[in-house]
């Protein structure tokens, strides 16, 4: 059960944490970083855009309700996806985890789940709650479950590594994780009529999978640039052109 062994308690908890919680019975995680004062900044759907895109992951709405300890909690600038929320808003009852930096590659493929950990290694605290604060104010372009969410947020304010790759299927652990089911569903159907075992077949695709979650790190891909934070606006910008142009 590996991906339990990184809960934190709440004592714990330092400013410039990656931190993460469950939402409806590990279906989906939901990423942050703790920037102290017992606040979270993170990345979620603008509310007031709609998407065609519509998977099950976006079905939980992540703007607090509201907040009678915070004044603060949900402030996020207009058409901006970047929230402040109070630690008990992001959380809502789920337990607290760490997401860890610079593991080795043995720990991070002995993780049962994707988007527990990672490879690269964090930047200085005062750099990731600068970079997370900036975000707040500048947003964090669009959000899409499997390009940008807030587990790439999050990883972007830790280590500022952004994936300049159009074709790529997301940055995070989570994305590579859920696209990785179908695809070894797909593996195993096509491979049970190779092999008779059903055994073997389920070694075969949980290989295949884990090396394509390897693959797909950002401590591993090739395919990163380091991007300051003042730079982050262009970026985005060019991203969120290039997928309007693949879509037409
Ligand atoms: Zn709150």
């Amino acid at each position: 059960m590996g991906f339990l062994s990184n809960k934190l308690q709440r004592t714990q908890i330092k400013p410039g944490h990656h931190i993460y919680t469950y939402r409806a019975v590990f279906a989906y995680s939901h990423h942050g970083i703790f920037v102290g004062g017992n606040k979270v900044v993170h990345f979620t759907r603008d509310p007031h855009t709609s998407s065609s895109s519509n998977t099950s992951l976006d079905v939980m709405s992540e703007t607090p309700t509201s907040c009678s300890t915070y004044p603060d909690c949900g402030f996020r600038q207009p058409k901006s996806g970047v929230v402040l929320s109070c630690l008990d808003c992001f959380l809502r009852d789920g337990d607290l985890y760490s997401f860890e930096y610079g593991v080795t590659p043995t720990v991070f493929l002995g993780r049962v789940r994707g988007g527990t950990c990672t490879t690269a290694v964090s930047d200085g605290v005062d750099t990731v709650i600068h970079r997370a604060m900036r975000l707040l104010q500048n947003g964090f372009g669009k959000y899409d479950v499997f390009q940008n969410n807030c587990e790439d947020f999050a990883l972007y304010c830790k280590t500022g590594l952004l994936i300049m790759d159009k074709v790529g299927c997301g940055r995070s652990g989570q994305a590579a994780s859920v696209l990785g089911a179908p695809l070894a569903a797909l593996l195993s159907s096509s491979l049970k009529l190779l092999i008779p075992s059903s055994a073997g077949v389920a070694t075969v695709t949980a290989g295949m999978y884990c090396m394509s979650r390897y693959a797909s790190d950002i401590g591993v891909r090739r395919d990163v640039v380091k991007v300051g934070v003042e730079d982050l606006g262009v970026k985005l910008r060019w991203m969120d052109d290039l997928k309007e142009d693949e879509s037409i």
